[in-house]
């Protein structure tokens, strides 16, 4: 193995366990004195958990600023509302901000966390990557806690926030070192309401980021030894999880392998199911997960020649056993699709809801700091053969 320099960048402290969230006060406390928070999941909020932990934060002298995410992908448009509303508040140096909930509020957390205390560019889209002024965060954002309901994304750990807009169309990141979360709360607990298409959709998106991260072409060492260790659990997991959501070891499996994988991800980049995995969901509206379950597949084997060596590793690593590294890489990629399979993925992209017409403007909207990470260079002419063989 040729070790080259790296850098590792992760969050300052992670909290893992089963129940976990009631030590969200203590947690707080150590950032600050009032608590911007953010709410990302109805179904919590229905059932109680969401009012018990603002109790909580009040109980503990906290004071408590709430706000609930939009039941969508985050836009320019909610990024910048949610700024101008809690700017009205007067940002102090003892505030903080927590998410709870999928990958989509704690984006939107992030980036507001960023926008207030870098109020230079009147809108987040001046800061976003290839479509904005290529403005670029002065200041620290307000620290954060990060309590992620889905497990998928792994946007709790990583340096990014990704944002969409629809006129024009894009979907790109804001991305800061400064931007990782201070804390990490993983309860798993708080995923056993996610249902079962949402589990299936996240978990893929989890698993995608740790074979993409693993195969990337800035892939770095640390990143890659967490993968095999999260792909191990969220691959005999990850079904458990769909069919019976209540299964706590498998939502335990699925909750540390998608905080790995944001951890990966942040330091070694993605691939071509990630970058046209956001040309699919502002196109055609295809859920972040399910369109990297569907790209999955193709893209391993695109990638399949130039990396056997890394695709063998990860088969041994999810116990696949033949002797022959090829027939190893073949019988991985024929796994992948098994397991797309008995989640429930579906395989053509006209059963997401892609047009064919549509095609010609996801091959320049994939491109971006995912698709070069790819370890394979990826021509317009290839990805467009590739997308019409799909559809
Ligand atoms: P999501 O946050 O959009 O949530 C999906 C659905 O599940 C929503 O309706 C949400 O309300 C619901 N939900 C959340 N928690 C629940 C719970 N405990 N019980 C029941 N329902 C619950 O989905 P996601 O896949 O977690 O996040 C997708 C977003 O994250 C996309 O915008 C994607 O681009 C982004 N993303 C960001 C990063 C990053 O590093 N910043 C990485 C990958 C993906």
């Amino acid at each position: 193995m040729i070790l080259n320099s790296y850098n590792l960048l992760m969050p300052a402290q992670i909290v893992f366990g089963w129940g976990r969230r009631t030590e969200l006060p203590a947690l707080a406390k150590t950032l600050g004195q009032r608590v911007f928070l953010l709410i990302g999941s109805q179904t919590l909020a229905r059932q109680g958990t969401i009012a018990e932990l603002v109790t909580g934060l009040q109980q503990a002298g906290l004071e408590v600023v709430t706000a609930y995410a939009p039941n969508h992908e985050p836009e320019v448009g909610d990024v910048d509302q949610l700024t101008r509303d809690w700017s009205t508040c007067g940002i102090q140096p003892d505030d903080c901000v927590i998410a709870i909930g999928g990958g989509s509020a704690i984006d939107l957390a992030k980036a507001v966390a960023a926008m207030l205390t870098n109020p230079h560019g009147e809108s987040v889209q001046n800061f976003l990557e290839g479509v904005g002024k290529g403005l670029t965060l002065q200041h620290d954002p307000l620290p954060m806690i990060a309590v992620p309901t889905t497990a998928g994304t792994g946007s709790e750990a990583t340096k990014n926030a990704v944002i969409s807009s629809y006129a024009p169309p894009f979907k790109k990141s804001l991305r800061s070192d400064r931007m990782i979360p201070r804390i990490v709360l993983v309860d798993p607990e708080l995923t056993v309401t996610v249902p079962a298409t949402t589990t299936a959709y996240t978990g893929m998106d989890a698993i995608t980021q740790l074979i993409e991260s693993y195969i990337s072409r800035k892939a770095a060492p640390i990143p890659q030894a967490l993968c095999l260790q999260g792909l191990q659990l969220a691959w005999p997991a990850i079904s458990r999880a769909v069919h019976d959501g209540s299964d706590r070891s498998a939502r335990e499996a699925m909750s540390h392998a998608a905080l790995i994988s944001g951890i990966a991800l942040a330091n070694s980049g993605l691939g071509m199911a990630h970058g046209v995995a956001a040309a699919l969901g502002v196109h055609a509206k295809v859920p972040h997960g399910l369109a990297c379950a569907v790209m999955l597949p193709p893209t391993l084997r695109y990638n399949q020649r130039v990396k056997q060596e890394e695709l063998a590793l990860l088969a041994r690593a999810v116990g696949l056993g033949w002797n022959d590294p090829h027939r190893q890489v073949e019988g991985f990629i024929e796994a992948v699709e098994h397991l797309c399979h008995v989640v429930g993925i579906p395989t053509r992209l006209r059963d997401i809801g892609v047009q064919r017409e549509q095609i010609s403007d996801l091959v320049p909207a994939s491109q971006g700091n995912s698709l070069s990470g790819n370890p394979r260079d990826v021509p317009p002419g290839d990805l467009q053969d590739l997308l019409e063989s799909m559809w």
